[in-house]
């Protein structure tokens, strides 16, 4: 048997839910609506999707993985595949000698049924499903996904335009979410790896580190981070916008408000509160550093896919109700996730009223009033209408600013906790395998090992 072949058996790929219900029903996917007035091409329908993969458990070892595709135009979830490392009847049978007879009858009495359709790593479930996925979206939909939102955090995107589905190219669109995030990690790198750099201080005093007072602190990397956010945000379409505002921020930290903007609106207290203003210029050292990680954050190529705007915001939502109705910390098998798979793309789709159609459908009304499903999804509803609210969305960002700053500042006077590796008995004898802190790597750094051994 071929590799390829051994990967797969392919008897347990989900049927894709897009369900059938009344359409009269305005609760009902829209797919249709939604894609109406698109130019198609031979029938087909060239769209963006978001894609993004999650595991039952983390650290690659999981028995399971789930992928998503959710339309750009519409938000609802198009197609999704799910990965099964685990068959409870071959684990049953797994001390049976291969080679036998009743081994081999078995076995292929078993194989129409064996839940097991994935042999690979665990981490290559993620980019496996989303080549399935596009595979079949021209037979499934008519549907050829055109554009890849996704975060550049896995293979998926780079598997998907080898695979070559269609006979046109494929683009990227990056998650700006996961793309704001890079410019805090960046800036934290730095911090991290300049602890014993010098630093002159307003006041002429010479201190060790970038980080801390009058200097890179986690207040300043967090509001330059959502200062990133908000220029890509504010320059959809807008490649030289956001290239601009990006590096007004680094000015601002250097005290040139010549780029600031100038209306009630800005942030910029040079401009708004002149009289109020106190120079907030970082050592010139700090600003050399972080010259950097503006520029590579600053580049056009990746700027470039952000210019749709587009987040993966859909697929983690759906995978929180998937990991909702098959929690995390229990062991479920693949039926159970198959089914809360099929019920949170039927929530995510069609809301609480979804599931009351599908058994009423079977022949199963459900005791409780129908009204009651109504009312979950008004009250839903009503929640979401009323967080979109700007005085509301304005609240609720400046309490998590303040729990952050909150937390940062706690961090900062507190000695640190936990570091990888930090605390072993003799740091030098862990070596480089103290990576993940675990089993044997973190063994071999401590003294009491000639007791064990
Ligand atoms: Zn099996
Ligand atoms: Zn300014």
């Amino acid at each position: 048997m071929s590799n390829a072949a051994k990967q797969v058996r392919v008897n347990t790929e989900p049927a894709v839910v897009i369900p059938d219900l009344d359409s009269t029903d305005s609760g009902d996917t829209s797919e249709g609506e939604g894609f109406a007035g698109l130019e198609t091409v031979e029938g087909l329908v060239d769209i963006a999707v978001s894609c993004d993969g999650s595991w039952q458990r983390r650290g690659h070892q999981s028995l399971y993985g789930f992928e998503s595709c959710i339309a750009a135009d519409t938000g609802k979830v198009i197609d999704y595949a799910i990965q099964s490392k685990f068959c409870s009847s071959c684990q049953s049978h797994n001390t049976w000698d291969p080679t036998s007879e009743l081994y081999k009858r078995w076995k292929a009495d078993h194989a129409p049924n064996c839940t097991i359709n994935f042999t690979g790593s665990s981490g290559s479930m993620e980019s496996y499903g989303a080549v399935t996925m596009w595979k079949r979206s021209i037979a499934v939909h008519s549907l050829r996904y055109t554009t890849f939102i996704g975060d550049g955090d896995s293979s998926s995107f780079k598997s998907v335009v080898e695979s070559a589905p269609y006979n046109v190219p494929i683009t990227k669109s990056d998650c700006i979410g996961h793309i704001q995030k890079r410019m805090g990690s960046g800036l934290r790198v730095i911090v991290g790896k300049n602890k014993e750099v010098e630093c002159m201080l307003k006041n002429g005093k010479i201190v060790k580190g970038i980080s801390g007072r009058g200097r890179l602190t986690l207040n300043i990397i967090n509001k330059i981070q959502n200062y990133y956010g908000q220029a890509i945000r504010n320059n959809i379409g807008d490649l030289d916008g956001m290239v601009k505002d990006i590096k007004t921020i680094l000015r601002h930290y250097s005290d040139e408000h010549d780029t600031c903007p100038a209306d009630v609106t800005s942030r910029c207290k040079y401009h708004t509160n002149r009289d109020k203003y106190k120079p907030k210029q970082l050592p010139e050292v700090v600003l050399e550093l972080m010259a950097p990680v503006f520029d590579r954050l600053c580049a056009v190529p990746l700027l470039d896919r952000c210019q749709r705007g587009d987040t993966q915001n859909s697929n983690e939502a759906l995978h929180h109700l998937l990991w909702k109705r098959a929690p995390k910390h229990m062991f479920a098998s693949p039926e159970i996730i198959k089914l809360a798979a099929a019920l949170a793309v039927l929530q995510r789709n069609c809301g609480s009223g979804g599931l009351q159609k599908i058994l009423s459908r079977i022949g199963l009304d459900p005791t409780v009033s129908t009204s009651l499903f109504e009312k979950i999804d008004a009250r839903k509803e009503a929640t979401i209408v009323s967080s979109r609210v700007s005085t509301k969305k304005t609240r609720r960002k400046v309490l998590r600013g303040l729990k952050k700053r909150k937390a940062d500042q706690l961090k900062e006077k507190e000695a640190p906790s936990y570091e990888v590796g930090a605390f072993d008995a003799d740091p030098d004898a862990a070596g480089p395998s103290r990576g993940r802190g675990r089993g044997r790597g973190r063994r071999r750094g401590c003294r009491c090992k000639s007791i064990y051994l």
